[in-house]
């Protein structure tokens, strides 16, 4: 048996949230009415010219440093040409041969040890519109009545971001892509959502032999629009591939389509060549030339980064609960929740993760004391109390006191149940043994299972001691 060696590269697309368009002052809104955030610019009315988007531009330079890279000192933009009803200019704005950013790397922490993906570059340019194909299967072209286009999204700032191919797994393409999710999250230049396409992920995939040096064919995998299906989508095409080469064949390079639902990949479109492209320097842009200072404002504005932040809690809490709070964004709240390290973690990671609660709205202090309280509780009231930290107004007493059982019905039987059961104890608190009382108590918190209010216990138990 021969033993195959994946090499993967990923092509990764973030859509920038600025305000406006890249090139016009259309506005940038996701899911607003088609084609009502159009202009004769990102329409490609004749004569008009576009100028360029300075915070794209500010924005890319940020994420082109978060991931290591050099930013060029002159960057120019090209016209990249193609013919779809998508691009109604016939090409689009993108960058060649100069990017603004290029040859950084990613530090991708794994349980074995830090795995480097190498970033061959990051460059802006503007999307294209979305098509919608009617009357097809699955929303595709193929076999579609008609298509619509909406230019809404026509001429939204874009970084696509190259990696190297470095990654070695599927497992590995999902963990890089989660975290640089993360990262552009918190550099706030995205949503970052791959359902709504504002991130979007293409797999490059070839295979090779163990020990083997130089790269093979690689085929293409496009648009896998959530990270299960980037890791899926790999894994079948890593499979189609080493059945091609195990049963004597060769791999041809080819764009493919991974379908979720039946598991499999099939060609989309052969694969343009770059010449096809006929790319040439856009003479309707200067080029870019960011000043120092912009570069460094930009450079000031990061902060640490998830991967750090991953290695730092891991001596904490292990690799996978750390990983898993950094790219959840569940980990600086972690932080500041006071407590047992690993149950807060575990805490953070499974029950308060379930219930999509923005982090950022919880006050941790009151968190901790309700997560400390947690053993006391019944699961229920537990997962209640979580539920309601998502009001920054939520304090772990008051709640757990307004929950309690405080209603007579239901509290006297329960008393009478353990004033029965305890005769001895009765009346040795009658004779003045004060401390007894609290045993008592205690056993009518057993019985209920926590949901008592032990203050109400101890006032109605005096009543009916005669106390
Ligand atoms: P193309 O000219 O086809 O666009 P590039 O050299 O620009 O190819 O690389 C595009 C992407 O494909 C990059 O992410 C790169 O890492 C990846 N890649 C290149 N060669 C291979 C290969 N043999 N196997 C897997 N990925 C590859
Ligand atoms: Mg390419
Ligand atoms: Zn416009």
């Amino acid at each position: 048996m021969l033993e195959w060696e994946p090499v993967i590269g990923l092509e990764i697309h973030v859509q920038l949230k600025t305000r406006t368009k890249m090139f016009c002052r259309c506005e940038n809104v996701w899911g607003e009415e088609e084609n009502t955030r159009t202009c004769p610019i990102c329409l490609a009315h004749p004569g008009t010219l576009p100028v360029a988007n300075r915070t794209a531009i500010e924005w890319a330079i940020k994420l082109g440093l978060a991931l290591g890279c050099e930013i060029a000192p002159r960057a120019l933009f090209h016209r990249k040409h193609y013919f779809y009803p998508d691009l109604p200019k016939g090409y689009q704005i993108s960058q060649y041969d100069v990017p603004l950013a290029s040859g950084g790397r990613f530090v991708l922490p794994t349980a074995e040890g830090d795995r480097e993906i190498g970033i061959v570059r990051a460059h802006l340019e503007e999307d294209a519109a979305k098509t919608i194909h009617v009357g097809g299967s699955a929303g595709r072209i193929a076999g579609a009545e008609y298509s619509l286009v909406d230019f809404n999204r026509g001429g939204t700032p874009l970084v696509e971001v190259v990696s190297e191919p470095d990654v070695r797994s599927p497992d590995e393409a999902r963990r890089f892509l989660q975290l640089l999710r993360r990262t552009v999250v918190e550099l706030e230049i995205s949503d970052a959502e791959m359902e709504k396409g504002s991130l979007r992920c293409d797999a490059n995939v070839s295979l090779r032999e163990v020990g083997e040096s130089g790269f093979r064919t690689k085929t293409e995998l496009k648009n896998m629009n959530s990270f299960k299906f980037v890791a899926d989508g790999i894994t079948a095409e890593l499979e189609r591939q080493r059945d091609i080469y195990e049963g004597g064949g060769e791999v041809v390079q080819e764009t493919l389509h991974y379908d979720p639902s039946t598991g499999s990949v099939a060609p989309l479109r052969s694969k343009e060549y770059a010449d096809d492209y006929r790319y040439f320097p856009e003479p309707d842009l200067v080029p870019v030339e960011p000043p120092a200072g912009m570069v460094e404002a930009a450079r000031a504005e990061i902060g640490e980064l998830p991967g750090a932040r991953i290695r730092r809690l891991e001596a904490e809490v292990g690799f996978d609960l750390a990983e898993g709070l950094v790219s959840g964004g569940r980990d600086r709240l972690f932080e500041e929740v006071p407590g047992d390290r690993r149950a807060v973690a575990n805490v953070l990671m499974n029950q308060f993760a379930a219930l999509s609660i923005d982090p950022a709205q919880v006050n941790a202090a009151e968190l901790g004391k309700l997560i400390e309280a947690r053993e006391t509780l019944p699961r229920s009231t537990f997962a209640e109390a979580l539920m309601a930290t998502g009001d920054p107004d939520f304090r772990a007493d008051s709640y757990l006191v307004e929950v309690a059982i405080s209603d007579f019905d239901e509290l006297d039987p329960v008393l009478d149940r353990v004033i029965a059961a305890n005769e001895a104890q009765v009346t040795s608190f009658k004779a003045g043994k004060e401390g007894v009382l609290g045993y008592l108590v205690g056993q009518v918190m057993r019985e209920t299972q926590g949901k008592a209010n032990p203050k109400v216990v101890n006032e109605r138990l005096r009543e009916k001691l005669g106390a």
